[in-house]
């Protein structure tokens, strides 16, 4: 066990600086109009740092460097992308240990996943993508004997990217890695509540890019968010946050006519068929861990198993192991590397969650553990903690609607194999989905009539660069991830070309 020290304090790995200005053209750059907002742990509730409150002139400073970087950038080789990326790869990796505790402070998530999945997983992001863009080819194809249609993969030019707070390096990684290495100049605004573990990364990386290809302008979703999703000087806009505010990116997108890519909310159904339980031969042990997967970084996760299904005839056995698997999940402080689950992100978030506690409890849902906020005590007793909960209740109650965002679990019975999947289907969303049998062939039907753009088979919540991850239903537009992401940030040349020397 390591309990590492707080940021800034006699010990630590990292500090923060106590200002952030926003990252323009290579330099730091203080908001126009002078005004900054707080940026407080969700670890104890206080302060640590301050961060520039954006405004509209802000972005357009940032669209002028963005401007002025792209056409340099998007005529680089795809070689040169290739090598910066990998580099920016190297970087994070080599600064890992740092990174993770950034991101656990500011986020609140237990840095042992931070340090074994966000942060790792951000590394191969950056080297998948570097590899991808060398291996994409146009095509040629022959109209006739004396004419050819060339197809070239251009970049967009100047791109938005909008994220959410719940991964915040991971998030911004998922939409830069792509975007930079198909030859895009970027303006990001990263989440109001956890903006400096990506400008602390951008101080590890910023001698690594060309200047204004990378800029990052913080600030809030209307006053900086909707400036830059509005824009009529970028190409495309991408964004992850809550699908009422995907509706919105929408809108400001129609008005210029620019693709979007947005990926959204879920309540995402986890399917326990009984064979789960026929043997004792480690298959129930992991398919115990699926269902607790829902307090995964304190459930603040968009693919959330946030709606378990048991199969009736095991209900009874299968809940009293996953409910005492749920009770012996390890809250404590995020930064000790023995803590299973940290504090939510922000005090708003704990608050959002608390009243979904008691929505649960009003509309009759049975609470089998948690159910209450957790006060952990001493220096902890300021941040915002909440107990892994589980419900048991019925598919029309709120609580199995409703993204909540937390580590709140809502569990039904199904008898059969078409109960499970009208059930599963039964949501507005269709982001995630996990199914769990030993009979492939029930396992593999299921993935394919659940209405979600991945079902995770046997397992749960992983995230490998090479594979597609988006929403169907009111959960997203398009993919990220996989080298179809490429697509999403580049438009097609076409050269049509008559090469006879004489008329036909
Ligand atoms: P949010 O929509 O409130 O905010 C996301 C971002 O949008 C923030 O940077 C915010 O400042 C900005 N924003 C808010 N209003 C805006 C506006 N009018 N114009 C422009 N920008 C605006 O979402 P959140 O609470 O930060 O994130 C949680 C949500 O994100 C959840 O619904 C979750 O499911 C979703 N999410 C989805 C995925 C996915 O890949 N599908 C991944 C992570 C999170």
């Amino acid at each position: 066990m390591t309990v590492y020290a707080k940021p800034g304090t006699t010990g630590s790995v990292m500090s923060f600086e106590s200002r952030y200005d926003n990252w323009i053209g290579g330099k730091w750059t203080p908001p126009v109009k002078g005004q900054y907002f707080e940026n407080p742990s969700p670890v104890d509730g206080q302060t640590f740092c301050e961060v520039a409150r954006s405004t509209a002139e802000d972005i357009d400073l940032a669209l002028d460097a963005a401007h002025a970087a792209a056409p340099a950038w998007g005529k680089t080789s795809v070689a040169e992308r290739a090598v910066i990326l990998n580099k920016i790869a190297d970087r994070i990796e080599e600064n890992l240990e740092k990174i993770a505790v950034a991101e656990s402070w500011e986020n609140g998530k237990a840095v042992r996943e931070t340090l074994a999945a966000d942060i790792p997983l951000a590394v191969d992001h950056f080297r998948y993508f570097a590899g991808a863009i060398r291996a994409q080819e146009g095509g040629i194809s022959e109209i006739d004997k004396d004419t050819v249609a060339y197809h070239f993969h251009e970049p967009l030019g100047v791109v938005g990217q909008i994220i959410p707070w719940n991964f915040p390096i991971l998030m911004a990684t998922w939409k830069l890695a792509p975007a930079l290495a198909a030859g895009n100049a970027i303006v990001m605004k990263p989440a109001e509540q956890t903006p400096s573990s990506i400008l602390y990364l951008v101080s590890l990386i910023s001698d690594l890019l060309p200047d204004g290809v990378l800029n990052i302008v913080n600030g809030f979703g209307v006053e900086a968010g909707k400036p830059l999703a509005s824009s009529n000087r970028i190409r495309k806009i991408a964004f992850t946050g809550e699908t009422t505010t995907g509706r919105l990116i929408m809108q400001y997108a129609s008005e210029n006519l620019i693709p979007v890519t947005l990926e959204l909310g879920g309540k995402s159904p986890n399917i326990f068929f009984d064979d789960v339980m026929s043997s004792d031969d480690g298959f129930l042990d992991r398919a115990l861990e699926g269902f607790s997967m829902f307090a995964l970084n304190q459930g603040e996760v968009c693919t959330c198993p946030s709606r378990a299904l048991v199969q009736k005839g095991m209900y009874d056995d299968f809940m009293e192991k996953a409910v005492a698997r749920v009770a012996s999940i390890k809250q404590g402080n995020p930064l000790d590397t023995d803590t299973m689950m940290g504090a939510q992100a922000s005090s708003d978030q704990w608050e959002k969650i608390r009243s979904y506690l008691a929505i649960g409890k009003e509309e009759g849902a049975k609470v089998l553990t948690g159910g209450e906020p957790a006060d952990l005590g001493g220096d902890l007793s300021g941040g915002f903690y909440i107990q892994p909960t589980v419900f048991a209740g019925s598919n029309n109650m709120r609580v199995f609607q409703e993204e909540i965002f937390g580590p709140v679990l809502s569990v039904a019975s199904f008898s059969d194999y078409d109960e499970a999947i009208s059930i599963a289907n039964d949501t507005l969303y269709g982001l995630g989905a996990g199914v769990w049998s030993r009979n492939g062939a029930v396992a593999y039907r299921a993935g394919r009539d659940i209405q979600a753009g991945r079902v995770w088979t046997n397992t749960y919540h992983d995230y490998p660069a090479h594979a597609a991850f988006g929403g169907y239903k009111q959960s997203g537009v398009g993919r990220e991830n996989h080298l179809m992401m490429l697509g999403h940030y580049q438009q097609t040349k076409n050269l049509l070309v008559g090469y006879a020397q004489s008329a036909k």
